[in-house]
């Protein structure tokens, strides 16, 4: 399981309190919970009648898993990645698109081939390597997106040893898939939330948008905090990257689970987490990913100079336990006061 993120849906009972008049049917609140991916998910969503899809959700997430899941070994990425198979499903084409487009827009900071470079480092499915600069450099020649392609349905890779990770992009795109089948049954709105990453759907019965509360590390990084600001969001994607709860420590030194697929190494800055607001979850998932890369003053940049995303990112101060955030301009932070 991965710990919880810094993220902390403030889909928290206290917040969700609606308007529910007694006279008239509103629509029901219904919250399903489970584990997938490795990771707890939530589902929160307002139907006529409280219907609970739990089967139907779980039946999506075993589709997801069989096609995307890096944990199960027969999956077809799995398979993929051994060179058993090569023809592809629908998940796996739309994943695969997506993730070349924000290869090119990000300049190749997220890059799903990176694969060989993170099992190396110890955060895939083998323990950490020696990491010598050699060792970086061999393993450079099958990193790039540019070395694997889709051609009529079927995978085609420049060689054997290209592997494809799509841990970055996975937990978003799932959350979207799970709002569309939602919307599709009736539901009014939803909020789905996997690992801390989430996508939204429509206004809640009273006119509001989902209320998502954002946080600034405890001086030790580790203590569970109440949210300090939240943000009101529909029809939104939001995901986080750079669990700075996640890391390797060898010889005192941390580890980025993040890896910069130009350099080799794991990224290095004062940027502790980027959370990036996005027009669905699977795109907030892969630019959060791409911004860890690129470092605090390349993501503002990057954002700000993007009409669709917003960020909020937490930037360690020079003293130990400080910390300052960033909001991207178009942000609307709201704190206690505005409830
Ligand atoms: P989390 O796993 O905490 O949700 P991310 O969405 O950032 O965070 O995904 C991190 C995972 O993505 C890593 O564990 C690794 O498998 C993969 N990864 C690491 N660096 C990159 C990169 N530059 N581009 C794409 N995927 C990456
Ligand atoms: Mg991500």
């Amino acid at each position: 399981m991965t710990t919880t993120k810094r993220i902390i849906i403030a889909a928290v009972t206290a917040l969700l309190i609606s308007s529910c008049s007694m006279l008239e049917k509103e629509p029901k609140l219904v919250r399903i919970s489970g584990v997938v991916f490795g990771t707890y998910y939530t589902v929160s969503y307002y139907e006529e009648e409280g219907r609970v899809f739990q089967h139907e959700i779980d039946s999506i997430f075993d589709d997801f898993n069989s096609s995307l899941s890096f944990y199960d070994k027969e999956s077809l990425l799995s398979r993929i990645n051994r060179n058993e198979a090569t023809g592809v499903d629908d998940y796996f084409v739309a994943v695969f698109n997506r993730a070349r487009e924000i290869y090119v827009e990000t300049d190749g900071a997220f890059d799903p081939t990176v694969f060989p470079l993170v099992n190396a480092w110890g955060f895939g499915l083998s323990v950490r390597e020696e990491m010598t600069p050699e060792r970086v450099d061999s393993l450079l020649n099958y990193v790039g997106f540019d070395r694997i392609r889709l051609e009529n349905g079927n995978i085609v890779k420049e060689t054997e040893d290209v592997q494809l990770d799509f841990n970055a992009i996975a937990k978003g795109y799932a959350a979207d898939i799970i709002c569309d089948y939602l919307v599709y049954r009736g539901v009014y709105s939803c909020l789905v939330e996997i690992g801390g990453d989430l996508a939204t759907r429509g206004l809640k019965p009273d006119g509001t948008g989902w209320r998502i509360g954002l946080e600034i590390p405890a001086a030790d990084m580790v203590s569970p905090q109440e949210w300090d600001y939240f943000v009101e969001i529909h029809d939104t994607g939001l995901a986080t990257s750079g669990d700075y709860r996640r890391y390797q420590e060898v010889d005192g030194k941390r580890y980025s689970h993040t890896i910069d697929p130009v350099t080799g190494y794991p990224v290095e800055h004062n940027m502790l987490s980027a959370s990036v607001f996005a027009p669905d979850g699977m795109s907030a998932d892969a630019y959060a990913t791409a911004l860890m890369v690129m470092g605090p003053e390349r993501a503002i940049e990057f954002v700000e100079a993007r009409e669709d995303l917003e960020a909020y990112l937490i930037l360690a101060g020079e003293e130990d336990g400080e910390f300052s955030f960033y909001a991207s301009t178009g942000l609307e932070l709201k704190t206690r006061d505005d409830l």
